[in-house]
C-alpha cells in the first residue's frame, strides 16, 4: 500500500463561474482527499485544483470585456476560489497556469521531449473550431458544425506547428494498460481507452503559431505551447514549487487524476506518453466520471440550469449537496439530478443517520447507561460491523463512492432495525440487555460517523461531538419550503 496519496481535479478553463456540474468533479476529489487524510495523515495527502489560463478563448473573452488577459484570468481565478471556498472544498493548493513557475516547468518539459527527438516540425491543416481550439476532420462534424459547438462551423486552416510523436508510444501505452488494468478506473473506461490506442495513434500538434496568449516554445519563441502541453504538466509543476520542498518525491507518481469522460484521452493517452517521453513516471490512476443532466437537460446557460453549488449549499448544507450527487449514480456513469431528488436524499439522511443518533443518545441518557465502550460490544455484532466497514473500505479505495455510500446506508438501516427489535425503551427489559444494546449501537454510530466523514464532513463532526457529549441534536433539521 502507498504511504502517500495525491489527488487532482482538472484545471478549469475560467470563462465563467463553476456550476453544479463542475462541482461534481471536485466533490469526488475532495471526498477521496478527506478519506486519505483520515487514513494516511494530513501531511501524506495532497489535493490540487486550479485554473487553465492560457489560450485564444481567454484572450478573446478578455478583449470583449476590455481587459488584458491577465486581468481577466486574475478575476476568474478568484471567482473559482470563492466558489470552492463556499462549498468547503479542502484542496491544499490552487494552481494557476499563468504562475511563472508553472510556465517555466511546462517549457522544460517540452524541451526534454524535443531533445529526445519526440517533437518535430510540421504543418497542420484541417477544420479548426476556435471555441474548442481544436482541429476536426470532415467525419467528425455534425451537419457541418463542431461536434461540441452546434452553432460553430469549423474553418479550414493551415499553420506551422511542432508535433509530438504520440504514435511512437502505442506499445508503451498498451503495455501500461496490460500491466496495470486499473490504470484507468472504472473498468469500462479502461476498456474504452485501450480500444482507442489499439486502433492506432496519430502524432499531434503541440504548439501554435497564432496564439499569443500562451507560454513561448523554448526552441522556437515565435510559437506558443498548445493547450494540453501547457495544462497537463500542472499536476507535476506544482510539486516542484519551493514551498513544497520534497513533494515531488513524496507525491509523484502516486497521483490520481479525477477527470470527466470528455477529457479521458488527454489524461489516459497523451499525458502518460508525454511523461514517458520527458523521463517521468506515469501517474497511479485516472478516474473517469460521467456527467449528469438536470431534469433530463444538459447543464448550461441555454437551459438556465447552471446552478451555483453555493445556492444549494446555503439551503441544504454543503454536505447534503455532495452526498446527494455521489449517492445518486456510480462514478463512471451518467445520471440525472433535480431538486426533488436532493430533498429525498436529505430526508434519507435525516431518517437513517440523524434518527439513529437522536435515538441512541436519548435512550442512553434516559436509561443512564454507559456507552461508547468498544471493549463491551457483543462479538457477533462487532464482526458484522467490521465486515461492513471492510466492504466500505474496499469500495472507496477503488473509488467506488456510490457503493461505499450504499454500504454505510446498509449499516444505519441494520442499526435502526436492531433498535426496533431490541426495544431498549420497554420497561420489562433487563438493565444489562438495555446497556448492551445501546453500547453496541453507540460503537456502530461512531463507526458510521467515521465512514461518512469524507462525504459529509460537517455533519460527521457534529454527530461525533454529540455522541461523545451525549447531547441530543437534530442532525438534519426540517427544511421549510419557501413557496407553497
Ligand atoms: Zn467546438
Amino acid at each position: 500500500m502507498n504511504k502517500n496519496f495525491y489527488v487532482t481535479t482538472p484545471i478549469f478553463y475560467p470563462t465563467g463561474v463553476p456550476h453544479i456540474g463542475t462541482a461534481y468533479n471536485v466533490f469526488i476529489a475532495d471526498t477521496l482527499a478527506r478519506y486519505y487524510r483520515q487514513k494516511l495523515g494530513k501531511e501524506n495527502t495532497f489535493f490540487l485544483t486550479g485554473t487553465d489560463e492560457h489560450g485564444a478563448n481567454i484572450a478573446k473573452a478578455a478583449e470583449a470585456q476590455g481587459k488584458t488577459p491577465q486581468e481577466y484570468v486574475d478575476e476568474y481565478a478568484a471567482k473559482y476560489q470563492e466558489v470552492w471556498q463556499g462549498v468547503n472544498l479542502s484542496h491544499d493548493y490552487f494552481i494557476r497556469t499563468t504562475d511563472p513557475r508553472h510556465e517555466k516547468f511546462a517549457q522544460e518539459l517540452i524541451q526534454k521531449s524535443f531533445d529526445n527527438g519526440d517533437i518535430y516540425e510540421g504543418s497542420y491543416e484541417g477544420l479548426y473550431c476556435e471555441s474548442c481550439e481544436a482541429y476536426y476532420t470532415e467525419a467528425d462534424l455534425v451537419d457541418g458544425k463542431c461536434p461540441n459547438h452546434p452553432t460553430k462551423t469549423p474553418v479550414f486552416t493551415k499553420e506551422k506547428n511542432y508535433y509530438f510523436k504520440l504514435s511512437k508510444y502505442q506499445d508503451f501505452l498498451l503495455n501500461l494498460y496490460a500491466e496495470r488494468p486499473d490504470f484507468v478506473q472504472p473498468a469500462k473506461w479502461a476498456a474504452y481507452v485501450r480500444g482507442l490506442v489499439e486502433a492506432g495513434l496519430q502524432d499531434i500538434p503541440v504548439t501554435r503559431a497564432n496564439v499569443k496568449w500562451g507560454v513561448p516554445v523554448p526552441f522556437d519563441p515565435e510559437q506558443t505551447i498548445y493547450v494540453w502541453y501547457d495544462a497537463l504538466p500542472n499536476y507535476l509543476s506544482t510539486l516542484t514549487f519551493p514551498e513544497f520542498q520534497g513533494y515531488e518525491e513524496k507525491f509523484w507518481p502516486v497521483a490520481n487524476h479525477v477527470v470527466g469522460k470528455d477529457i479521458i484521452k488527454f489524461h489516459a493517452i497523451l499525458w502518460p506518453a508525454m511523461l514517458k517521453s520527458a523521463g517521468y513516471e506515469v501517474p497511479q490512476h485516472v478516474l473517469v466520471h460521467g456527467f449528469f443532466t438536470i431534469n433530463g437537460q444538459k447543464i448550461g446557460k441555454s437551459n438556465n440550469n447552471a446552478i451555483d453549488p453555493r445556492d444549494l449549499a446555503a439551503k441544504y448544507g454543503n454536505d447534503v449537496v455532495r452526498y446527494a450527487l455521489l449517492s445518486e449514480f456510480q462514478v463512471g456513469n451518467d445520471g440525472d439530478f433535480n431538486i426533488d431528488r436532493l430533498k429525498v436524499k436529505y430526508e434519507e439522511l435525516a431518517n437513517s443517520w440523524g434518527n439513529l443518533l437522536a435515538r441512541v443518545v436519548h435512550l442512553a441518557n434516559n436509561k443512564e447507561v454507559e456507552i461508547s465502550n468498544t471493549a463491551n460490544v457483543e462479538p457477533e455484532f462487532l464482526t458484522k460491523l467490521e465486515d461492513l466497514a471492510a466492504k466500505y473500505t474496499q469500495h472507496i479505495e477503488v473509488k467506488e463512492l456510490f457503493e461505499a455510500l450504499q454500504t454505510v446506508g446498509q449499516i444505519t438501516e441494520w442499526a435502526n432495525k436492531y433498535i426496533d427489535e431490541q426495544k431498549p425503551w420497554e420497561k420489562d427489559k433487563s438493565p444489562e440487555d438495555v446497556a448492551l444494546a445501546l453500547n453496541n449501537l453507540s460503537v456502530l454510530l461512531a463507526k458510521v460517523n467515521e465512514l461518512y466523514a469524507p462525504f459529509l464532513p460537517e455533519s460527521a463532526a457534529k454527530a461525533t461531538e454529540a455522541l461523545q457529549k451525549r447531547e441530543k441534536i437534530i442532525l438534519f433539521p426540517k427544511i421549510e419550503d419557501e413557496a407553497k
